[in-house]
């Protein structure tokens, strides 16, 4: 026996030897990562999302290991938000943590979060309104959709009442709002489903191409129990496409909530192109927003949009690509890649200083070949038929132009919501 005992020796040193390099480089690609997202401006999380006590985080990687969106790293010993844009807010690493040592949190020290006083039925303090998804604060396509559910099951309590066009106008149709839908149908309510889009699944509609996103069983009303797992995006967007043609869900797209007011013991809802009388109102918008405009005159235009959906469309074209975040380059290299687009970037600021590094060296490489213009420091003034016209500094320089894409992120309904009465809590940092 005292002879293998070398061997047995030499062995496990050569393993642990394996082990502290893999970790050793691991944890180097973590602090790359974190270091990157400093960089780039990308520290805050979008909404809950772990802290760590670094008492009690013994940087075990459990949490790192269990994490679906690859948020977290470890660095220096401790697990740390290293891609906190990606957190999405999932709780799995909170679950894995042997120690205890991450607590789910809203908003950040510097960025806080509005999240609105609702009861247990999803109800907010204003009688008759009610909140369902990721609106509430709690995100997830499963949390959404059962909520949706829910909350219908306390509109239907509050009766229909005289005098109203519908029951229940349902404002969102991302998971809380088609299952909420469902369960109107399924409840034989009145209802009217609003969508700002042109296509259903919220969020999900999205997503980056082909992700996978993973979700627990839910039960839908009328469907039953859809039990998914890990789902990609695409798939997951034809299901629930299916399920409205069998189900004959209304819904009523490129309809966007302006208003809302009180009437009686109901409400009137107004949107860019009519009102609904309703008995109840269930708020089921995400935390995206609408699009922020350019308000300038010209933008009314059919030509003008406010999302890249398919960059073959533009082949060809004359496109001026306005933004200066990561949606608006990741669109403007999509499409420099399609043969004969002129693709121009518009950005107000006089540098992009908060995107990824992959997406500005991409864009860098697309500027160098002369397949984008970008122009810092410029203002759309006026949208016309054929061309553009921007202000950069005291000039002005008019454009060819067949397609303008506006990506210049999203506002938040909160002063809408507010103004309905709807009480908000900001959370900096706290559950
Ligand atoms: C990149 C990414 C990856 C994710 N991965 C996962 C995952 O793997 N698993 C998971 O469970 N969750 C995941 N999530 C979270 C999940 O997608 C959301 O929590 C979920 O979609 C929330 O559903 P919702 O119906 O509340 O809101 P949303 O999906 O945001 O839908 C809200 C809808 O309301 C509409 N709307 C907004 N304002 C108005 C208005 N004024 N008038 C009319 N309509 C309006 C919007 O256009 C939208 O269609 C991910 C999120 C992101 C961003
Ligand atoms: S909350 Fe979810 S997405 Fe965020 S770090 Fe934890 S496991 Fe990852």
């Amino acid at each position: 026996m005292w002879t293998w005992l070398p061997i047995y020796l030499v062995l496990m040193l050569l393993v642990l030897g394996w082990y502290v390099q893999r970790n050793r480089k691991t944890q180097r690609t973590h602090e790359a990562e974190l270091k990157q997202a400093v960089e780039a401006g990308l520290v805050e999380p979008p909404s809950l999302h772990p802290i760590v006590d670094p008492v009690l985080c013994i940087g075990s990687s459990s949490c790192v290991e269990v994490c679906p969106e690859g948020a977290l790293g470890i660095v220096n010993g401790k697990a740390v938000l290293t891609n906190a844009a990606s957190c999405i807010g999932h709780g799995a690493c909170r679950a894995a943590c042997p120690f205890e040592a991450i607590t789910l949190v809203f908003g950040t020290e510097k960025r806080g979060i509005d999240i609105p006083d609702i009861t247990p039925e999803f109800e907010t303090n204003v009688p008759g309104l009610f909140i369902a998804g990721e609106l509430g604060g709690m995100g997830l396509i499963r949390k959404a959709a059962e909520q949706g559910r829910q909350a219908i099951e306390g509109i239907r309590k509050r009766g229909a009442g005289a005098g109203f066009d519908f029951d229940v106008v349902i404002v969102g149709c991302g998971p809380a709002g088609l299952s909420a839908g469902l369960s109107a149908i399924h409840h034989k309510l009145r209802y009217k489903l609003l969508e700002q889009e042109d296509s259903l699944g919220g969020a999900v509609f999205h997503y980056p191409r082909n992700k996978i996103a993973m979700t627990a069983p839910v039960k839908l009303d009328i469907i039953g129990t859809v039990k998914f797992g890990e789902v990609q995006k695409e798939k997951l967007l034809d299901f629930w496409n299916d399920v409205v043609k069998k189900t004959g869900l209304q819904i009523s797209f490129r309809e966007c909530l302006q208003d809302i007011s009180r009437e009686g013991d109901g409400f009137v809802v107004h949107t860019q192109t009519g009102q609904y009388r309703a008995r109840s109102v269930l708020l089921a918008m995400g935390r995206r927003g609408s699009p922020r405009k350019l308000e300038v005159p010209g933008e009314q235009s059919p030509k003008v949009v406010y999302r890249l959906i398919d960059a073959a469309q533009y082949r060809g074209q004359a496109v001026l690509v306005v933004g200066g975040g990561d949606s608006a380059l990741e669109a403007a290299i999509a499409l420099a890649e399609e043969p004969g687009t002129r693709v121009t970037l518009s950005y107000r600021s006089a540098a992009f200083s908060r995107v990824k590094q992959k997406n500005r060296t991409r864009l860098e490489a697309a500027q160098a070949a002369g397949r984008v213009e970008v122009l810092l420091g410029s203002v759309v003034e006026q949208i016309d038929t054929g061309s553009v016209r921007l202000a950069i500094g005291e000039g002005r320089k008019t454009l060819d132009n067949d397609a303008v894409i506006v990506c210049a992120g999203g506002l938040m309904p909160t002063p809408l919501l507010q103004k309905a009465g709807i009480r908000f809590e900001t959370k900096y940092g706290t559950a």
